[in-house]
């Protein structure tokens, strides 16, 4: 196994940095940053990103497709509760008292 991984940022090779350049004069490029695994992110996802837009961007990217394709969501999940009391005058959100009914399957 190797001791680091490349960004996954979609876009972190386009990004203008002076850390990214690489090559020689002529030829010169923007290249995906190396993460150095260590034991601060080897248990985390900051192994597999140089930073936190590169995260989003990779987020913004691909989450959607892996939300729909491998977790879809086609109905609303409820979980039962009892009849909802008011405590204090009821004006806010939280002056209601909900209880989960564990009487009830969920
Ligand atoms: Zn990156």
């Amino acid at each position: 196994m190797s001791n680091f991984n490349w960004c996954h940022g979609p876009s972190c090779h386009e990004k203008h940095t002076v850390d990214r350049v690489r090559g020689v004069k002529g030829s010169k490029v923007l290249r995906t940053r190396k993460v150095p695994i260590n034991r601060w992110n080897e248990n985390t996802i900051w192994r597999f990103f140089c930073s936190t837009q590169c995260q989003l961007d990779f987020a913004t990217y691909h989450c959607a497709e892996f939300l729909e394709e491998r977790y879809p969501r086609t109905e609303a999940l409820e979980t039962p509760i009892n009849d909802p009391k008011k405590t204090n005058m009821g004006y806010r959100w939280n002056d209601w008292e909900i209880t989960v009914d564990e009487t009830r399957q969920r």
